[in-house]
């Protein structure tokens, strides 16, 4: 959603991929963040600042407007472009109430900042739907608000199935009137009306919510990467797109940190079978990746994904030998403070986690050390290699450790899961160590073809 010619690519993907398609946008690139920003600038007392970023967003979108209508040349409906001019104004003038709000009161709440991160959406959404009338499409604007329905979790809501499929009719009535509909993705509300959002990266996840609600034959994730790939190609040498993926491998590369999909997507595809296609905007002929239920490889190993910026607790107890109750009580502490762990791995008297930079762990630490010495070693990378018969397979683990002997492995876990092998090393190492893991499960002789 960049700018007017990646509008216009995206609806010529829409177009072909034939009527009745629904259509779920994220906000234009960059947005979502500096309305974030804007917020906590507006919070932290530098109001014009954040007024400035609210100029800079009302700026763009009116540019990428005026881009598209030249770019069409000769609109079907002229008209339209005021109509998206005033839904800009309108919703960054409404931007500024905010903003002027949580600066007076120094404060911004979870759900102050969904109604302002979500307008990235809202606008996005809305001028699509209207710029693909104008470019002479049979389309139509649904406000995710009006049909995703949430509970009040501002930040990371959970979508209420039931009211949410009763919304959806609409959707349904679109596809059978053989009309094209264009939604937001990440918000939706609360039985209040309140605004609500998913979670960063959360469009593909409200896209596969539409998928299963209407019983979609398929959810296609675009973006601009062909795929999901073998490991992060900017950073990893050799990293290729992989043709075919079981919805579990997917969503475990996706939950440790593959960002082309957001990891929920996969839930309510495996709900009703429907396969999904991760695919580029850029390269709309290259197949992509395919995600569905029994797909098949050669290769143990799928991919390999890593997470910097991860920090490992290790608890230490002498309390524990012997003792029943003490991980109940070490997790509780988490729960407490919703904090989530990724990896766990225990010794007779030790616990060690990997939880989210992001994570306030200050307190858990706090709390932690009451039952224990706690030490926290931050600045770690989570590394994990994902397949589906990764455990049943010889000789994976002895192959892996044998391209990490390099590098000081500060966490092994292998086996929760039997499609994932996980370890964590210092971030400095994280990308050799990954490279090195590559070049060994991925030779260079092993072309996507004959995988
Ligand atoms: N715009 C939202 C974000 O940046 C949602 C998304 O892009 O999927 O997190
Ligand atoms: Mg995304």
């Amino acid at each position: 959603m960049k700018d007017a010619a990646a509008w216009l690519r995206v609806l010529s993907i829409v177009n072909e991929s034939g009527v009745g398609t629904i259509t779920v946008v994220s906000a234009t690139s960059g947005t979502t963040n500096k309305l974030i920003l804007a917020a906590e600038t507006a919070k932290n007392g530098n109001l014009d600042a954040a007024y400035e970023l609210c100029d800079g967003i009302r700026n763009k979108h009116i540019e990428i407007l005026n881009a598209f209508f030249d770019l069409i040349d000769t609109p079907a409906q002229p008209h339209l472009l005021d109509v998206c001019v005033n839904h800009v104004n309108n919703l960054t003038d409404k931007l500024n109430h905010y903003l002027l709000g949580i600066h007076t009161l120094g404060e911004l709440t979870p759900k102050s900042l969904d109604a302002i991160s979500s307008i990235g959406e809202r606008l996005s959404s809305f001028l699509l739907a209207h710029c693909a009338e104008a470019y002479g499409m049979n389309a139509t604007w649904v406000d995710s608000a009006e049909v995703l329905i949430t509970d009040s979790e501002f930040g990371s809501a959970t979508p209420d199935m039931k009211e949410t499929t009763s919304r959806a009719r609409i959707l349904s009535h679109n596809v059978k009137e053989g009309r094209f509909t264009i939604m937001g993705g990440f918000y939706g509300s609360d039985k209040n009306g309140t605004i609500t959002t998913l979670g960063r990266g959360g469009s593909d996840y409200s896209a596969s919510i539409f998928g299963l609600i209407v019983g979609a034959d398929a959810i296609e994730i675009w973006t601009d990467v062909s795929g999901m790939f073998t490991s992060d190609p900017r950073f990893i040498k050799q990293a290729f797109s992989i043709k075919e993926l079981s919805f579990n491998e997917a969503a475990e590369l996706a939950y440790f940190g593959a960002k082309v999909l957001h990891p929920a997507t996969i839930q309510p595809a495996i709900e009703k079978n429907i396969p999904v296609y991760v695919k580029n905007t850029y390269e709309p002929q290259h197949p992509g990746t395919r995600i569905f239920s029994d797909a098949d490889s050669d290769s143990p190993v799928r991919a390999i994904a890593f997470k910097k910026d991860i920090t490992v607790l290790t608890i230490i107890s002498s309390r524990m030998l012997l003792a029943w109750g003490f991980l109940a009580k070490v997790f509780s502490i988490f729960e407490k403070h919703e904090v989530s762990v990724d990896l766990v791995t225990t010794s007779e008297v030790s616990i060690s986690m990997t939880v989210d930079k992001k994570a306030n762990i200050d307190h858990v630490i706090e709390e932690l050390s009451q039952i224990g010495t706690v030490k926290a070693y931050h600045n770690q990378a989570l590394i994990s290699l994902v397949g589906k018969d990764l455990l049943s397979s010889r000789g994976i683990a002895a192959m892996a450790f044998e391209a990490l002997s390099d590098f000081p492995i500060r966490m092994i876990s292998q086996g929760s899961s039997d499609i994932n092998l996980s370890v964590v090393v210092e971030n400095d190492h994280a990308i050799n160590a990954v490279q090195a893991l590559h070049d060994v499960f991925f030779p260079e002789t092993k072309t996507p073809e004959n995988l």
